[in-house]
């Protein structure tokens, strides 16, 4: 009988394999160069795509900016700015990012061209990585912040470039993407572009309110209802508080609901649930109210280091937690006349 014949793979191969881990589609690009920009205390950025990102991506933003050595750095695999150890890490992590492989594993599937500067620098850098290589790096004049375009995303795997879908699905991933960060930081003013056509702009002055209005539109705006200081009974959550739809301004879609934990956009299902259960049958089967709900988490209760792409995140008490969810969004609504109370609470 023959033995099976088990070979090491070499480093090329092994970083492409990796690299279809963190990008799956334009969208994940987008995603991991917001998170960046957001990480680097950008007040504005603006995403354009073309063609729902598969013909190019650029992120610009106004953040802290990197040195020539630090742009140089930061396309080398593991190599971040934001954690030193395995401490840092315990310690809980506060940036969106800390892997240190985004722009290592999108420069190793396309041509990535970064110009940044920081706010204290005469001039930038211009730095073009291409196929995971440094392809040249020179001296520019730049806006202060940085500005990454990608383009021929997957140019070099071509069998994750079939798997791609047609525009208007790639460019609902990016919107959706974008809409996320958007909401969840209404102190930053963000905006989307497609094939040259602003998609929406916030204007990054605080307002939640004003920050749903830019994003969803007016309707939707004006039936949102502010859940502020509610109590709520006792439970794994500091505070639950946002915005939430009237009933009848809902959609068949459940990303509506959107839910953020401690700032970070996360897809909780026994949250959605929660919140579903505080309309008391006010919503038919399968339509989902508007929702940006933040829940404050005594950091160290939540585990970040999960995978990059998985959003999922688990409480330890999830039933208590349902229950502190499904109390402030029902004060909410019962406040505003807008359900009746189901049962006795407490
Ligand atoms: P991570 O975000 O996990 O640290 P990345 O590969 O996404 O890893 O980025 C590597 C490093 O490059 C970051 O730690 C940061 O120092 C720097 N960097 C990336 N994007 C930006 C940006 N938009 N502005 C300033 N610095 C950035
Ligand atoms: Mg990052």
């Amino acid at each position: 009988m023959t033995g099976t014949d088990i070979r090491e793979l070499d480093a090329r191969t092994v970083e492409r394999i990796a690299a279809g881990e963190v990008v799956e589609r334009p969208a994940s690009v987008v995603k991991e160069l917001v998170e960046n920009a957001l990480d680097a205390g950008a007040s504005r950025v603006a995403v354009a795509v073309e063609d729902g990102g598969t013909g190019g991506v650029t992120v610009r933003d106004d953040g802290h900016g990197m040195t020539e050595v630090d742009v140089r750095a930061s396309v080398r695999e593991h190599t971040t700015s934001k954690i030193r150890d395995v401490d840092d890490l315990e310690a809980g992590v506060s940036t969106l990012g800390f892997r240190g492989e985004a722009l290592h594993t999108i420069g190793a599937v396309s041509r990535m061209t970064i110009r940044t500067r920081p706010h204290d620098a005469e001039t930038g850098t211009e730095l073009v990585y291409a196929g995971g290589e440094v392809e040249s790096v020179s001296e520019v004049g730049c806006p202060a912040g940085t500005t990454i375009d990608v383009e021929d995303l997957f140019y070099n795997t071509p069998a994750r470039e079939k798997y791609l879908k047609t525009t208007p699905t790639e460019f609902a991933h990016v919107n959706r993407v974008v809409r996320s960060y958007a909401l969840a930081n209404p102190d930053v003013a963000v905006s989307l572009e497609h094939d040259g056509r602003e998609v929406f702009a916030t204007p990054g002055r605080g307002d939640r309110l004003a920050t749903v209005m830019a994003v969803y539109g007016r309707e939707v705006a004006e039936a949102m209802h502010a859940v502020d200081d509610v109590d709520v009974p006792e439970g794994p959550l500091d505070d639950v508080h946002g915005l939430v739809s009237d009933p009848e301004t809902n959609r068949s879609a459940r990303e509506y609901v959107s839910v953020f934990v401690n700032g970070r956009a996360v897809s909780a299902s026994a949250v959605r649930e929660a919140v579903i259960e505080a309309y008391g049958g006010q919503l038919d089967a399968d339509r989902y109210p508007f929702t940006a709900l933040f829940l404050d988490v005594p950091a160290g209760d939540v585990d970040v280091n999960v995978h990059p792409r998985k959003m999922e995140v688990r409480f330890a008490d999830e039933a208590a937690m349902k229950r502190q969810v499904r109390a402030a969004v029902e004060e909410t609504l019962l406040d505003a006349g807008l359900v009746r109370s189901s049962a006795p609470r407490g």
